[in-house]
């Protein structure tokens, strides 16, 4: 090896950016590896945009991914407006609005609050969960006096809105999710920051009208959130009881691992899905899923089962976009 090409080697080598690529012949190529696309956020939904905002701000200034995750899912948390998320959720079936939120960051601690009421900010109880008990989940009564232990103030989550589209649904009381009509919906947020390091937050109201004490995904480490932060981190959205049959975004994250692109590990996450209710002879036009995720070189990618999931992402590549993830059905 001449001189020049030691120097490159090992200086590659020293700053993580030494690959190896297979030629033609299948033999294995040395190569520089492109630097990382840092900072990356991406989350679901239209909502996506403007989290993305607030997470960006502190990308920007070489913050830290899991600060920048909070911040972000808690924009559409606070606004009453966004009707499956936070303040303003859709309620269960009894109009109680209860809400579901998980947290993970780059050295694997977790934290998450399930059936939570009262209070407008379930993904900072998350992770107050995950940085200041033994625990790493707190479900109803318990979190929501944890959350009042810490601070938390308790407020009424039913708006007008909510409370008045509750009565109406009440008239005729029937359980029927839709696909892509925002009575569900969740926030998903996954990060990478300028010192490469990966977190990920989650948080929703649920499905409407579902039972008193449902839980979805949402706040299901490896369900509706995962993150390994030698590969990559995955969200979810969509109807909870499907993901969590298939560990959904454990599952995006492992297929990362075994060297999948994100938009294919979400592809083939999807597809398990329907290999799911095709068992249970569940009818496909009755569910939604979208998987979105990115990986340790900042790539990103999504998929879905039924067309209509889009996601928002923002990179020094791609200045805060809604994009249309792909669909199995068309
Ligand atoms: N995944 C959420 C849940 O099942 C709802 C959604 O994202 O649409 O609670």
């Amino acid at each position: 090896m001449n001189g020049r090409r030691k120097f490159l080697k090992l200086s590659a080598l020293t700053t993580g950016l030494f690959a190896f690529e297979k030629g033609r012949a299948g033999q294995l190529i040395e190569t520089l590896a492109k630097p990382a696309i840092k900072p990356i956020v991406i989350s679901t939904w239209r909502f996506g945009v403007e989290a993305n905002e607030a997470a960006w701000q502190i990308l920007r200034k070489n913050g830290k991914a899991l600060d920048a995750v909070e911040a972000g899912v808690k924009v559409p948390e606070g606004d009453p407006k966004e009707r499956s998320v936070g303040l303003g959720g859709r309620p269960d079936r009894d109009g109680r609005v209860t809400l579901d939120a998980c947290i993970m960051d780059e050295n694997m601690n977790i934290g998450s609050v399930a059936c939570i009421e009262h209070i407008v900010h379930p993904i900072s109880v998350a992770r107050a969960v995950m940085e200041k008990t033994p625990h790493v989940m707190l479900v109803g009564e318990g979190a929501l006096e944890f959350a009042i232990a810490q601070g938390f103030k308790k407020e009424n989550l039913l708006t007008p809105e909510s409370e008045a589209e509750w009565k109406e649904w009440l008239i005729e009381s029937k359980y029927q999710p839709k696909v892509n009509i925002e009575n569900h919906d969740t926030i998903g947020m996954v990060a990478l920051d300028m010192n490469g390091n990966l977190s990920g937050a989650c948080t929703t109201s649920g499905m409407a009208f579902k039972m008193h004490g449902r839980v979805g995904d949402s706040p299901i480490i490896g369900a509706g959130l995962y993150v390994d932060n030698e590969v990559g981190a995955a969200t979810a959205t969509g109807h909870g009881e499907e993901v969590i049959r298939i560990a959904g975004c454990h599952t995006v994250v492992e297929l990362m691992r075994q060297g999948y692109p994100p938009e294919l590990a979400c592809k083939k996450a999807t597809e398990r899905i329907i290999n799911s209710a095709k068992k249970r002879n569940k009818s496909l036009s009755e569910i939604q899923i979208g998987f979105i995720a990115i990986n340790k070189k900042g790539e990103h990618g999504a998929y879905c089962l039924q067309k209509g999931f889009n996601y928002a992402v923002y990179s020094p590549e791609i200045p805060n976009k809604l994009m249309d993830a792909k669909s199995i059905i068309k």
